[in-house]
């Protein structure tokens, strides 16, 4: 069983996108005709992930027993660690190493739950992930999370998606719209807020305050999230749960979070390791006592693989995130991922269990040289 092609590609999901608003995915195929398909992060297009997979990962690739991507994803970490360990060059090690399951388990026959010993719940909830609210009125915050009620979440996430450059930009406001939302759903609701890297600490004190006494369930990188010490200090003086990790791509990186005092690590498939890295994060968290609810939003293969990883987790103790739906994506896929009564059911169909629709995807696919 050998690699023999890997192919790195854009999809313009609307046939007048700009690619910058697509997908970036990667596809591997055996010499026996199986092949697996990975996401990697789509920031900016994701060119830069896919420019080393397409120049550097994928001839080392070519040859290599699929079965071997644990080993493989670590000789290439270290071989082209230069590239950039913390973004682009793990990013585009996640897109192969998802692949690479997704391979492995169309020639072991077994969905990705079952590699990975087991899954607790094949029926996972969700929490709706809703972008944007930084700049909307508190009105249009309150229309759009009424909207996403309708899908039955388990939970609701408003993100304030600030200009990073202007800490501590509307504290009141954004204070105002949580209390809002609050008020919207009901005392009992489980709610969170994602602060984006928006805050100073004395600004991640003053909000998380207000989100402790509105019963808010986690609050969402406070502060920049490479002021690691600033993180773990919000973390410890306040009684909310503090969450970080999305922008974290070494397990090092993670368990410096966690010394710091961060006690919900949320890092992402498509951005480190993948699966196997996934994994590692998880033996990490449980180690510590930390919650490990990883960080998710792409719609299909990214989605689809942090639901096998979260499938299989002892302790799974927040829903899945599932961001801002769109459609756009579904045509590729003949089963894409939708929630049934607020669950997300897992296929026991091999690997990822999605069946890509080759010719819709040929029609969006821009490929990468
Ligand atoms: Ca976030």
């Amino acid at each position: 069983m050998k690699i023999s092609k890997v192919e790195a590609f854009q999809i313009r999901w609307l046939l007048d996108e700009r690619p910058s608003q697509g997908s970036a995915w990667v596809r591997v195929d055996c010499e026996d005709g199986l092949s697996g398909f990975g996401e990697v992060s789509p920031m900016q297009g994701g060119l830069a992930s896919l420019g080393i997979i397409a120049r550097n990962l994928a001839p080392m690739l070519i040859g290599q027993d699929p079965l071997d991507h644990a080993v493989l994803q670590d000789r290439m970490l270290h071989q082209f660690a230069k590239l950039g360990p913390e973004g682009a060059l793990t990013g585009a090690l996640a897109a192969i190493d998802i692949a690479l399951w997704d391979l492995k388990g169309k020639i072991l026959g077994q969905p990705i739950y079952k590699l990975l010993g087991g899954a607790w719940r094949t029926a996972l909830p969700f929490y709706a992930s809703i972008g944007g609210n930084g700049e909307r009125s508190l009105d249009e915050v309150l229309r759009v999370v009424e909207a996403r009620l309708k899908d039955q979440p388990a939970a609701v996430k408003i993100r304030f998606d600030n200009d990073r450059t202007k800490a501590d930009a509307d504290i009141a406001g954004d204070i105002a719209k949580a209390r809002a939302v609050r008020r919207l759903v009901g005392d009992g609701f489980p709610l969170a807020f994602d602060a984006n890297n928006g805050y100073s600490i004395g600004g991640a004190i003053r909000v998380g305050r207000a989100l402790e006494e509105l019963g808010y369930w986690w609050f969402e990188e406070p502060v920049q999230h490479y002021h690691i010490k600033a993180m773990g200090e919000v973390a410890r003086r306040l009684d909310i749960t503090v969450s970080a990790g999305e922008q974290t791509y070494t397990l090092a990186g993670l368990a410096d979070l966690i010394e710091a005092g961060v006690r919900m690590v949320q890092p992402d498939i498509v951005k480190m390791g993948g699966v196997t890295g996934l994994m590692r994060c998880a033996a990490v968290a449980q180690a510590h006592g930390v919650e490990l609810v990883p960080h998710q939003t792409q719609p299909i293969i990214g989605h689809t693989a942090n639901l096998h990883l979260a499938a299989s987790l002892l302790h799974m103790t927040k829903p899945c995130e599932w961001n801002d739906p769109s459609s756009r994506q579904h045509a590729v896929v003949d089963n894409p991922p939708k929630p049934v009564d607020g669950l997300f059911h897992l296929s026991s169909e091999p690997g990822l269990g999605l069946r890509i629709n080759q010719a819709e995807l040929a029609r969006r696919r821009i490929p990468i040289e």
